[in-house]
């Protein structure tokens, strides 16, 4: 008898794992923050998005159990026919005042913002150029739109004005697509230069703020913040599920642009509403942003402390590349898959949880570090320890 119809699931999959590259979950006990119950071992939290610690602020647990008293668990309808709460219209109303723009949209994550804004403004006559290290969202919102999609080599003007100066004139419309600060790698984009770019070409630009919202700029408004460009002509998303401590994304720019996803985004029309608990929590979390910079002043320091632990404690050249980073992400890379899982191993034996990335999530294997406003300087100086005792070849 042949082979049944599903029988290639299992070859591919021992392909997968020969390669290193399965993937599998772990489970953390409790709430999130810098110390943390993983898989009943309690370890220092170095894998986190949490940036400010905002998902385990009473504030945001109170909002979400207040607005599910109120109004429910889910929202019960799409946003145009029946799942609209008044809820809904305060935080986009509280983004747009945060990014400085005219108006915001919400979207039940930030995966379907990147899918349904790209989709809904370009198409088969058109051309999308989109940064080689772009996350996973952008690429897919590519394919879903139909539109003439290129890559860029990571953050490299040059390749992408060459790009622009072959391909721009053959197509109708023009987007650029970038990651604000790039997930797996934690270095910025080229914003101004971008825009600068983006001008000349005649190009819309779609910045993604995931990891900028909260974490970068005085207010906490971003990359597009720190960058002095707020106000300029300019499509910026973003997650309300990392420094923001909830669920959702959203998009944030002119009227017009809000206006028509609303009427053109498929992810948004046939999706149902954000639900009422994710909805408050991250309102409540846009006040704090703006309303306690004491966070992100922590939060940098963190960052730079460990910056200088990871300089100083290593051999030169130590065994691992440290990537390029403005943000609280900073990467460890080494040579291959099975050495950056042995080493994610070894950290979690000696009580340090972080990111193993392998491809395709990145294109090459790294330790991802992501640093906290809650972080200890004593947290610090273990991770440096356990690195070190990685080095050294001993068990913890
Ligand atoms: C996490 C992330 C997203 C997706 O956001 P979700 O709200 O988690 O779906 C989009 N873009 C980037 C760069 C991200 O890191």
């Amino acid at each position: 008898m042949s082979e049944s119809a599903y029988g290639w699931i299992e070859r591919a999959l021992s392909t997968i794992h020969r390669a290193h590259w399965t993937r599998s979950t772990q489970t953390l006990y409790g709430l999130p923050g810098a110390v943390v119950n993983l898989d009943g071992q309690e370890v220092l939290n170095f894998a986190s998005n949490d940036y400010l610690n905002l998902a385990s602020d009473h504030r945001l647990i109170e909002a979400a159990i207040a607005a599910t008293r109120e109004f429910g668990t889910g929202s019960t309808g799409s946003r145009l026919l029946s799942g609209h709460r008044a809820l809904h219209r305060q935080l986009e109303i509280a983004i747009a005042d945060l990014k400085q723009t005219e108006e915001a949209l919400v979207f039940s994550s930030g995966y379907l913002a990147n899918l349904g804004t790209i989709a809904a403004l370009v198409g088969p006559r058109d051309l999308v150029l989109s940064d080689q290290y772009n996350h996973s969202s952008l690429k897919q919102g590519v394919i879903l739109s139909r539109a003439h999609g290129l890559d860029y080599a990571h953050g490299n003007l040059a390749d992408l004005r060459y790009k622009l100066e072959q391909q721009r004139s053959a197509h109708r419309r023009c987007l650029i697509l970038t990651d604000s600060v790039f997930s797996m790698d934690g270095d910025l984009c080229p914003l101004p230069e971008l825009l600068a770019l983006s001008h000349e070409f005649n190009c819309m630009v779609l910045i993604d703020e995931a990891h900028g919202t909260g974490v970068l700029g005085p207010t906490g408004a971003g990359c597009v913040e720190h960058f002095g460009c707020t106000g300029q002509p300019l499509i910026q998303m973003g997650t309300l599920s990392k420094a923001l401590g909830s669920l959702g994304g959203y998009v944030a720019g002119s009227r017009l642009l809000i206006d028509f996803l609303r009427n053109r985004s498929p992810t948004w029309i046939y999706t149902t509403g954000l639900s009422p608990a994710d909805t408050a929590a991250a309102l409540a979390a846009v006040t704090i942003v703006r309303g306690e910079p004491d966070r992100r002043t922590r939060l940098w320091h963190n960052v730079q402390r460990l910056k200088e632990l990871l300089s100083q404690d290593f051999p030169t050249p130590p065994p691992w590349q440290q990537l390029p980073s403005d943000s609280p992400i900073l990467c460890l890379q080494v040579t291959d898959a099975a050495t950056v899982l042995a080493m994610g191993q070894h950290l979690k034996q000696s009580g340090l949880f972080v990111s193993a990335i392998r491809p395709p999530t990145a294109p090459t294997s790294r330790i991802r570090l992501t640093v906290m406003s809650s972080h200890q300087e004593g947290h610090l100086q273990q991770l440096s320890q356990g690195l070190r005792s990685w080095l050294s070849g001993k068990k913890p």
